[in-house]
């Protein structure tokens, strides 16, 4: 019998835009992660590793049979229990229902879990996952701060071969060359193709709403790589036909969301109050990498620690050395023909909220109009987002 998700393996080529969207509606609410459970079914040395925003090497994972899932919270799909029990007040949200959701079971396919050098948050759930999760692996995963080559490279290098030998012993596989080449295409190929959906959303946002593309993203979080593929793919092929008039919106750049997501209402209330989201960084980890990685090579890992040195995008969540943030947003803005930025971050992130005052300034100095509001994953109630993103349109529409 076919498992519940397997189905959507099989007939992409036949999807219409709406069962496509459906496809990752249907991803994006299911909290006990069934795609990912049958695909471990199906053979058995599968695993499935869960991981923290913003970025994993997931190539090495594929390389050696396993499903990387991006771990995003609950949003407002569960209550906290437990979960408030583990932190303090005056921290984001996102941690809350992660643990939640651990303490659950929802997680209890997962065979391992990495957590991202992004802040002192995740390293603290890092350790929670340790206590709790006595029989998986837990991995803090750091990155360099250093971009030399010969000192942060050399770091990166040690740490990557350092993963791929203990998510190795779970399944008793080792990192071969041709299976990493094989898995840097394919994900050569999801960047680029996703690229090409964040081009076309920015050519005709009125054809693509931000809120779907969001969906279509998020559903690569937990899809395996081929099956993301074929399925952006069907979804390329499927939108140049889509019929809707342009309305007269404003076009923003949305920055902060890196991590903790915002809610699908918030992301929905910005567009309709007038705000056509063109560019933003919800699901950064998916195009942490600009640019393809050297796929037919005799030093795979090489390849990742450079492209990790030399082509990662920014975020507030990692040091930006000689390569600074507000260059980047500002540049942003210029290739997507935004008229301003919405900062819109988590409430207590700290590296979105550190950063904000610098990224503003920046964006002052080069007039680009911009306003900023927090949020937490739970978040129902949108009115404040509404009257401050149509309050903004309106006022470029009306005096820019
Ligand atoms: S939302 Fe911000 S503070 Fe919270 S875990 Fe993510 S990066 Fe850290």
């Amino acid at each position: 019998m076919p498992s519940r998700f397997a189905e959507s393996r099989s007939r992409i080529s036949d999807l219409t835009l709406d069962e496509a969207f459906q496809t990752a509606k249907k991803l994006f609410e299911d909290l006990s992660f069934g795609y990912a459970t049958d695909w471990k079914s199906e053979q058995q040395n599968r695993r499935i590793v869960g991981f923290l925003p913003i970025y994993v090497p997931r190539e090495i994972l594929h390389a050696l049979d396993m499903l990387p899932v991006g771990l995003f919270g609950a949003g407002d799909k569960i209550p906290v229990v437990r979960g408030d029990a583990y932190f303090q007040s005056y921290i984001c949200h996102l941690p809350r229902t992660v643990i939640e959701m651990a303490l659950n079971d929802s997680l209890k396919d997962f065979d391992a879990f990495l957590f991202p050098a992004i802040c002192d948050v995740i390293r603290n759930l890092s350790g929670i996952f340790q206590l709790t999760y006595k029989d998986k692996l837990v991995r803090f995963l750091d990155f360099p701060q250093n971009f030399q080559s010969a000192v942060g490279g050399v770091f990166y290098r040690h740490e990557l071969e350092r993963l791929a030998a203990d998510l190795g012993a779970l399944n008793g596989k080792s990192l071969s060359t041709d299976a990493l080449n094989h898995s840097i295409g394919l994900y050569n190929q999801n960047r680029a193709l996703l690229k090409d959906l964040s081009n076309f959303r920015s050519s005709y946002p009125h054809k693509l709403s931000a809120a779907d593309h969001y969906l279509i993203l998020r559903a690569g979080q937990v899809m395996t790589v081929e099956h993301h593929n074929a399925y952006v793919e069907r979804i390329l092929e499927l939108l140049p036909s889509v019929e809707a008039i342009e309305a007269d919106k404003i076009r923003v750049v949305v920055s902060g969301s890196f991590c903790e997501q915002p809610p699908l209402g918030l992301i929905r209330t910005v567009e309709n109050a007038g705000c056509y989201i063109v560019d933003d960084d919800f699901q950064l980890g998916l195009k942490w990498t600009e640019g393809d990685i050297p796929d037919k090579t005799e030093d795979p890992v090489g390849a990742l620690v450079n492209a990790y040195l030399n082509n990662s995008t920014f975020s507030s969540a990692v040091y930006d050395g000689d390569n600074p943030k507000e260059i980047s947003l500002e540049r942003q803005v210029r290739e997507h023909r935004a008229d301003g930025v919405i900062f819109c971050a988590p409430s207590f992130c700290d590296p979105a909220l550190l950063d904000r005052p610098i990224l503003e300034k920046a964006m002052e100095r080069k007039h680009i109009r911009h306003i900023g509001f927090q949020y937490h994953e739970n978040l129902g109630q949108f009115h404040v987002v509404k009257e401050q993103a149509g309050t903004f349109a309106d006022m470029i529409k009306l005096w820019d």
